[in-house]
């Protein structure tokens, strides 16, 4: 039981904004010492603009949730090293628990960290709240890392399914913290993560709702509507056909370990009529992201470094004008013109629009896929280095496992497939709203006469194509070709 005498322990909260399943947060409370919750906003570790926005409405819902429990977030700004060896002065602590970043920089940080307060005799207690597989917990039977995603997630089934996860705490102790802290702000407003002058987050607020219970909310609706055709509906990017959740897991309102037993219950208890095949099928994409994890962790430099070194050697184009048209949405090619303006307004693109837009950028354009992979980190609200950098290289061709560098995606096909209606392109590019399903995914098909009844303008509402696929498709073919001819002659 927890006297006046015994120290307080810390909990740190970085990528578990929320009560329940949160290791840390729950043994930390079994060991009957008061808690200080911290957050602590590291100038170094600092996310995108759009990623910034969802961790601020993220910090208020845990607050909001801490003080129903009658304690609150301190929200300390400033070197994580620096804030915490302070926090321990002032409060006395003995002990610090957080659940484990797998991140390089994350990862950096929590063992310089981890080494310095064991050495100034803290205890520190690390946990998996994060992950379904920690990075070396699936291997293969030589001890190896996985390179191919299938044989990744065959090992990983047959290790079983995650534990079981933890229910909220209804109570918890909390230790007074004195107001006097250096990098205490005064309010989460005061972190400045909300942009003001222009405050260009409305789409963001319409589109995301943060916090525990609303992921719940979230999860909840996908179980009941969405899982049960998600192995069809996952591709199609005009239906609400997918969890979107990953902006939640990134930041923590929800673990990865909770997803997984909702998910298992909701087919094993027919709510909503989902499939094994469609709950296979999720399993596996949220697999990914554990994948995806795990390759970073074995290989740090992959955030900057080509998987396939054999890339190192192509002359990537330094186009700001086609790279300025892309971000913008204003390509002429009308799916990945919908995608890029999705990202821009919402924060979110659907997966099948990010890999045709990622392999827009990297094959018809051939721009180095670094450039589009920091583009979308300071876009997307669920930016996550592991996940965006694994994708960005796999659509390239150049990462693990990746997508072989002759399958180049054809915009207007991918349209035509996965959006036969249009109604995709209709909610993001309005301009061409009123063209037939027939010219809507290749606009510059339409006769003079059909733009006219349809009004539209191609060159003025609406761009011509910044490139004719044939041409791009060749054009980078022939500089994958060079590349391995080069490395086939040594
Ligand atoms: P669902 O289909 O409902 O999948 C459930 C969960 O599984 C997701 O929430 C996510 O956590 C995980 N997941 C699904 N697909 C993938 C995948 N291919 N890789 C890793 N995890 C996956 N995802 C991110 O979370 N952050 C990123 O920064 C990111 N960047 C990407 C960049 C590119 C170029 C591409 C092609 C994909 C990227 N993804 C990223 C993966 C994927 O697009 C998103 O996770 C997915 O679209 C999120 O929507 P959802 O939650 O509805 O997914």
């Amino acid at each position: 039981m927890n006297t006046p005498d015994t120290p307080p322990a810390i909990v740190w909260f970085r990528e578990d904004l929320r009560l329940a399943d949160n290791p840390a947060l729950r043994e930390a409370a079994r060991t009957g010492a008061a808690l200080v919750c911290v957050y602590i906003a590291d100038p170094d570790a600092m996310p995108g603009a759009a990623a910034r926005w969802w961790l601020d409405g993220g910090l208020r819902a845990l607050d909001r949730d801490l003080h129903a429990l009658g304690g609150r977030l301190v929200v300390l700004d400033g070197t994580a090293q620096a804030c915490l060896t302070h926090l321990i002065k002032r409060t006395g602590a003995r002990q610090v628990f957080w659940n484990r970043r797998y991140s390089p920089p994350g990862r950096q940080s929590d063992d310089a960290i981890e080494d310095a307060l064991s050495r100034a005799d803290i205890a520190v207690h690390t946990f998996n709240g994060s992950l379904l597989y920690e990075p070396g917990d699936v291997r293969t039977k030589a001890g190896e890392p996985f390179r191919v995603y299938g044989a990744w997630w065959r090992a990983a089934r047959q290790a079983g399914g995650p534990g079981r996860p933890i229910a909220a705490p209804d109570t918890l102790t909390f230790a007074a913290v004195p107001h006097d802290l250096e990098g205490h702000v005064p309010s989460i407003d005061a972190l400045g993560l909300t942009p003001r002058h222009p405050d260009w987050a409305g789409g963001l607020r319409e589109a995301w709702a943060p916090g525990e219970a609303a992921a719940h909310d979230r999860l909840d609706h996908f179980l009941a509507e969405g899982l049960r055709d998600y192995a069809r509906g996952r591709d199609l990017p005009a239906e609400d056909g997918t969890s979107r959740l990953s902006a939640a897991l990134h930041v923590g309102h929800l673990s990865a370990r909770q997803v997984w037993h909702a998910a298992h219950a909701a087919v094993h208890g027919r709510h909503g009529g989902a499939s094994g095949r469609d709950l296979e099928k999720f399993l596996a994409e949220l697999g990914w992201r554990d994948f995806a994890a795990a390759q970073l962790f074995d290989a740090p430099d992959l955030v900057e470094r080509n998987h396939r070194p054999e890339y190192d050697a192509i002359g990537w184009r330094d186009d700001d004008d086609a790279f300025d048209a892309w971000a913008k949405g204003r390509t002429g090619y009308p799916i990945v013109d919908a995608g890029m303006r999705q990202l821009w307004t919402t924060g979110w693109m659907h997966n099948r629009v990010r890999m045709v837009v990622a392999s827009f950028l990297t094959k018809h354009l051939l721009i180095d896929w670094r450039r589009g992979e920091r583009w979308f980190r300071d876009t997307l609200v669920d930016a996550n280095i592991a996940s965006n950098v694994v994708n960005w290289q796999w659509v390239a061709g150049c990462g693990v496992d990746a997508a072989p560098y002759f399958r180049i995606m054809n915009p207007v096909l991918q349209g035509e497939k996965f959006d036969p209606d249009g109604r995709y392109i209709r909610a993001w590019v309005p301009e061409l709203a009123d063209l037939p399903d027939s010219v809507i995914h290749a606009p510059w098909s339409a006769t003079a006469m059909e733009c006219e009844r349809h009004k539209v303008r191609l060159g003025r509402d609406y761009p011509e194509p910044i490139v004719d696929h044939k041409a791009a498709r060749q054009r980078a073919l022939e500089c994958f070709e060079r590349v391995k001819r080069r490395q086939r002659e040594g």
